[in-house]
């Protein structure tokens, strides 16, 4: 919790505008923030991750869900392939495309052996 500036109520971490007064709580610290002289470093941050590794990231997450080993191996691949734009080493975007892709593909595999072994079972 913190305090608005202006009228001293209690006020959550993430709010913006104070409920007490309806004033900016952001307001005085945009002002003192070094963050605010520094946006050619963040375009510097984008630029080492490169798109590739952003796919990686979503397709590895979603494949959880729809796609499975289908995604799973396409966040592998794009996992793999962004490590040519970042000299060799993966970003942690593509980490976590790398590491979902597996887990998701390990987990369609034993689902689907599961599955077959199920409906063999059923059938005997
Ligand atoms: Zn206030």
């Amino acid at each position: 919790m913190k305090f608005c500036t202006y009228c001293g109520k209690e006020i959550a971490d993430e709010a913006v505008i104070c409920l007490g007064c309806g004033c900016n709580t952001q307001k005085a610290n945009s002002f003192t923030s070094p963050r605010a002289t520094a946006p050619p470093q963040e375009i510097i941050i984008e630029d080492t991750e490169p798109q590739l590794a952003t796919w990686a990231k979503i397709c590895g997450i979603v494949s959880f869900f729809i796609g499975w080993f289908a995604l799973g191996i396409t966040a592998i691949v794009l996992a793999c392939m962004s490590k040519d734009e970042t000299n060799g080493t993966m970003c942690s975007s593509a980490k976590v495309g790398y590491v979902c892709g597996i887990v998701s593909t390990a987990l369609s595999f034993i689902l689907l052996i599961v599955f077959v072994a199920f409906i063999t079972y059923l059938s005997i």
